[in-house]
């Protein structure tokens, strides 16, 4: 799998077809991701993105590829690994959006384990320009955390933090059923409730690789302070199921980048889900995980018949409204 840099013929012609009278001429993207390679460890980043710097201005250059000028703001937040030297890659992020000279249209979000500081992450959010909190199951411990309670790798003062700074907590679910699984559902619904001021943002639609996990969403919707970002979903089930039982203004596009450059998709198999790469599949006429993104987020408007209105929401009007 190899991050791509430039569209071929078959990119451009699917792009077309994903965002031609369809795609508002503005486009915040709601997650995605920058990285420094000096506070990764050794092989612990996918062998694509090992060894590179995507600070904000190739991140902008990279997403202006699919996105062009409407790309207008972004909520990025370094890319979680293993061993992460998360105090060195923050401040590396701080610093370069200070730098940018388009500091007004990045929004962070400061990478945080459970073992972090909670007065450290406190001052990101309060005086070093953050407005979320981007924890991740990596970070529960050393072993297989795919099937980890929430509060193992979200512990409670991430979300006390959050609370008090009305700051977002960017979850990815873990555990199979993923917003289904009872556990999980269980967590979100006291969390969120006990803090009201916390803006939690379940990435990937709740991580619904597999779109059928995406039903788990509707016991979360009786709670207005909890959205999902589209990151890196292809396909249009999960989608539309979240805009059915949140309602329009509480899903929120996300590219994912440097995912969203990789030829593949993810779809939905048994009670799980599959990433499937050009390359491995030995297929040259399979595109960028964000176009096919791009597609499925046509898909589902064109099926739910979204208005002109609705979609900019989708594409815009929602993430604006809350990092205000
Ligand atoms: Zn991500």
């Amino acid at each position: 799998m190899k991050l791509e840099t430039e569209l071929i013929p078959l990119d451009r012609a699917l792009l077309a077809e994903a965002t031609d009278g369809f795609l508002p001429d503005r486009v915040i993207d709601f997650h995605a991701h920058v990285m420094e390679a000096r506070f990764y460890a050794a092989d612990t980043v996918n062998p694509a993105f090992a060894g590179r710097t995507i600070d904000l201005a190739r991140y902008t250059a990279a997403m202006g590829l699919l996105l062009g000028p409407r790309l207008v703001g972004d909520f990025v937040f370094p890319y979680p690994a293993r061993r992460t030297d998360r105090v060195g890659v923050n401040d590396w992020m701080i610093a370069d959006c200070r730098a940018s000279g388009t500091s007004q249209r990045h929004w962070l979000a400061a990478l945080v384990a459970p073992q972090d500081d909670p007065g450290l992450a406190s001052e990101w959010l309060r005086d070093r320009r953050c407005c979320g909190l981007k924890p991740y199951h990596l970070y529960a411990h050393d072993g297989d955390t795919r099937q980890t309670d929430i509060e193992a790798w979200a512990p409670e003062w991430m979300w006390r933090c959050c609370h008090e700074h009305e700051a977002l907590l960017i979850l990815h679910l873990v555990k199979d059923a993923s917003s289904a699984d009872p556990a999980n559902r269980e967590a979100l619904l006291r969390l969120s409730t006990r803090y009201p001021g916390c803006k939690v943002v379940l990435a990937h639609v709740g991580r619904s690789f597999n779109h059928r996990t995406a039903r788990g969403l509707k016991d979360l919707a009786s709670r207005p302070n909890i959205v999902v970002d589209t990151s890196a979903v292809t396909e249009c089930e999960g989608i539309k199921l979240a805009v059915d039982v949140l309602g329009i203004d509480r899903v929120i596009y996300g590219s994912d980048y440097p995912i969203s450059h990789v030829r593949g998709r993810c779809v939905t198999a048994g009670d799980s889900f599959q990433w499937i790469y050009g390359e491995e599949m030995n297929n040259p006429r399979m595109t960028l995980v964000g176009i096919e993104s791009l597609l499925s987020h046509r898909q589902a408007a064109e099926d739910l018949g979204l208005g002109r209105a609705e979609i900019e929401k989708l594409f815009h009007g929602n993430a604006q409204a809350l990092l205000r």
